[in-house]
């Protein structure tokens, strides 16, 4: 009964959507491509491919199209130019709503941002105007944002780009000194709420600017740096960098003083990496935390954030946080005998014949079934 009133559900969504899309101006959305559009771009495409006179339309359309055929289905995809990119679908306005829905459902209802992560992977003709259509006829979704907005206490400080400014603290670890490491650098960026964590065997000035010089070629330097420490340690720490680093500038943050800018949120972070490091001595059965600090790091990273409501790794670097095949789409069975890469290709092959020979089932399992690009 219930998958029945789901799917009743889904076609009267369904219908929604589509009739709102048919209403759209064409123009407006040039990147919406109708089936016999679609299926006319193919055919073009291979022409030009074949032809031996080429004139500038053939060069045109085949620096924007390429034809990939899947399992005896011709798909219209983006030239891949790299080995190692994802392949990169067009879909027909008459499939949108369907691979909308699934990949909604397939992230548990991810908003906006997650579905536009997760779709920019696969399709390059979905546009975030077709995302944002969508969800507003999610009826989960719009139940859960009326609810939700009651609970919004306090906006987080929201900063135009990624790394324009980050928190730099320490947590004190003298009472159980792991070697000489004494203290951990915590090293947040605002946004993202992506964390690095190093231990420390000092709290000097030039200890954490060496981390810092280690840290910011990785991830990009923000513009501004946060620190508990005091104007002047956070003059000294900037300097520091400023030898080693000339063209590296930053300027410090106005200190905390309320809750509402994060002192808080800090002490709450603090204390849940503290926790998490007890526990992981615990099961490791090891007093050696610097070496805990680095699957803390990770554990935290990948994790749901509830302040931004987003994971901070896939913020970060725009995919999700992978653990090599472990987290690749492949049944546990199969993994425990996997050994070598014949062995891995065999059992993405096996994965791709069952599959269901409908057509966006096709290209969802060939996207999933991908995963060594995305190792
Ligand atoms: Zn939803």
């Amino acid at each position: 009964m219930n998958s029945l009133s789901d799917n009743e559900k889904k076609a009267a969504m369904k219908e929604k959507f589509e009739s709102l899309l048919n209403k759209r101006d064409v123009k407006e959305n040039s990147s919406s491509l109708t089936r016999e559009k679609l299926l006319s771009l193919i055919a073009d495409v291979k022409k030009s491919k074949t032809s031996d006179k080429k004139v500038p339309r053939d060069y045109w359309l085949l620096q924007h199209y390429d034809v990939l055929e899947v399992q005896g289905v011709e798909k219209l995809i983006v030239p891949v130019t790299n080995a190692t990119s994802d392949v990169m679908f067009y879909c027909s306005s008459d499939s949108l709503f369907d691979i909308l829905h699934e990949t909604h459902l397939s992230i548990g209802h991810g908003g906006r941002d997650r579905m536009i992560k997760e779709l920019n992977l696969r399709y390059k003709n979905i546009t975030q105007n077709d995302i944002k259509v969508f969800l507003n006829f999610c009826e989960s979704c719009q139940q859960k944002r009326k609810a939700g907005r009651k609970n919004v206490v306090v906006k987080p400080m929201i900063f135009s780009h990624m790394n324009s400014r980050c928190q730099v603290y320490l947590i004190d670890f003298q009472s159980q000194p792991d070697g000489n490491y004494k203290f951990i650098l915590v090293y947040q960026d605002h946004l993202t709420k992506f964390v690095v964590l190093r231990p420390l065997q000092t709290k000097r000035a030039e200890e954490i600017a060496g981390q810092l010089l280690d840290i910011s070629p990785m991830f990009g330097a923000p513009c501004i740096l946060q620190s508990d420490n005091g104007r002047e340690f956070c003059n000294k720490l900037i300097d520091d960098l400023k030898v080693i680093w000339p063209e590296f500038k930053i300027v410090h943050g106005k200190p905390r003083h309320s809750q509402s800018q994060g002192q808080g949120s800090v002490e709450r972070a603090n204390q849940d990496i503290e926790n998490m490091l007890t526990t992981w001595m615990q099961d490791n059965q090891s007093t050696s935390w610097s070496n805990g600090l680095k699957f803390i790091q990770f554990m935290k990273n990948r994790a749901f954030h509830f302040g931004i409501k987003r994971f901070p790794y896939e913020d970060m670097f725009g995919c999700a946080a992978r653990v090599g095949l472990s987290t690749a789409a492949i049944p546990k069975e199969a993994l425990n005998s996997l050994v070598d890469e014949d062995q891995l290709q065999n059992t993405l092959t096996a994965m791709n014949v069952s599959s269901q020979p409908d057509n966006e089932k096709v290209i969802e399992q060939t996207v999933l079934n991908n995963p060594i690009k995305k190792l």
